[in-house]
């Protein structure tokens, strides 16, 4: 067992700046999560799981759910030496070590590797390096994780007793999820563009119109747009197709990729970022389809927060306005919430030349720490602070 030397929140806190103090109960946090799973992990060893959920739900006053969901992350967790003893010391947050964790009952995985890449990597990062690593250590080219993802298909639609709005809850396999997602996004283009500019609904609004429309009135047709992007490399010493994946970078079985390529609605394009198509300069101010796909392949996601690039939406580098032009270079993918980051709060794209990645910097000194010194919490308990 690693025996984390709690100090759980330090004196110090009270002088460290808010950026500070953040740090500090981040790892304060690690530590006592890594306690609560140990000690959890016990209970079901000295009693069963079904024990550890019931004095969960008693000591903890957990829901049912709550209490299963802990009793497995801990169960997982007791099996992970180096994630722990990552997450005891604070280098791993919480959230890395339980993704660490479920990806451990799901397949084989290089925990060592995934804990290095988890002391540096944001929680979206590590997600795909967990998924590159299981595909590469499938042995299958990810079939088999392929299929348990199909396997572990569900909805559900039920009426809440709380509030009696119906709510929808569902999870999908990648390659249809996408799908999904492109033509929701289709949906709630069509809705935006027949909107009034000075009534305009919510993007939930939105989402959730677009979703009633799709299945209340598929008379009204799907709009034209892009289905499912799929890329591939080509290995010209073996005259294949290689490194299948979604255009969001999830890893694909070539198996997968060939049945996928026999469908009609796929667009079986090969783009070529020097084709003149993708520089429409001030001819046209909205990025075509074959710009759109090029953009979402190069940045697979909004390049400032990672939201699905079906529900983002590709922005002017140098604004439309001032002159700039619809070309691939100087357009980016970007979700709404970035967009209004870039218009409202001066937030400035970024290109890595070394990488060729964008990403979005805010101005400098937008959080200044200006010194919390006198700041206290409320409800403050001596008792972790000491
Ligand atoms: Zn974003």
């Amino acid at each position: 067992m690693v025996d984390p030397q709690i100090t759980l929140v330090p004196a110090s806190t009270r002088r460290a700046g808010l950026r500070g103090r953040l740090g500090l109960l981040g790892e304060a946090e690690s530590q006592l999560e890594v306690l609560k799973a140990q000690t959890m992990a016990e209970m079901a060893r000295r009693h069963d799981t079904a024990g550890a959920k019931k004095m969960a739900r008693d000591v903890l006053r957990s829901s049912p759910s709550k209490a299963h969901h802990d009793v497995k992350a801990a169960e997982r967790l007791a099996g992970l030496a180096a994630t722990s003893e990552a997450l005891a010391s604070g280098e791993v947050p919480a959230d890395h070590a339980r993704l660490i964790a479920r990806a451990s009952s799901e397949g084989p995985i290089d925990e060592r590797e995934l804990v290095e890449a988890a002391k540096t990597q944001t929680y979206d990062e590590l997600a795909k390096t967990v998924k590159r690593q299981q595909h590469e250590l499938s042995g299958d080219d990810g079939q088999s994780i392929h299929d348990r993802r199909k396997q572990k298909r569900s909805a559900r639609l039920f009426q809440s007793g709380d509030t009696g709005m119906y709510v929808l809850n569902a999870e999908f396999d990648p390659i249809t999820g996408n799908r999904i997602a492109g033509a929701l996004a289709d949906k709630e283009r069509e809705l935006w563009r027949a909107e009034d500019p000075k009534r305009r609904r919510t993007h939930q609004q939105r989402a959730a119109d677009a979703l009633a429309e799709l299945i209340l009135h598929p008379e009204n047709g799907r709009v034209a747009g892009v289905a499912l992007v799929l890329v591939a490399d080509y290995d010209a010493s073996r005259r294949e197709l290689v490194n299948a994946r979604i255009s969001n970078g999830t890893p694909l079985p070539a198996g997968e990729l060939v049945k996928l390529a026999c469908e009609a609605d796929i667009f079986p394009a090969v783009s070529n970022a020097r084709t003149q198509d993708l520089w429409l300069g001030r001819r046209r101010r909205c990025a075509s389809d074959a710009q759109r796909i090029a953009l979402m392949v190069r940045d697979k996601a909004c390049v400032g927060c990672g939201a699905d690039a079906n529900r983002s939406f590709s922005h002017h580098i140098e604004h439309w306005k001032n002159g700039g032009k619809t070309d691939y270079p100087n357009l980016v993918t970007v979700c709404n919430d970035c967009h209004s980051d870039i218009h409202d709060r001066h937030y400035q794209v970024e290109h890595d030349r070394l990488t060729g990645m964008h990403s979005i910097v805010p101005p400098p000194e937008a959080f200044p720490d200006t010194g919390t010194d006198t700041w206290q919490p409320r409800h403050i308990n001596s008792v972790l602070l000491n």
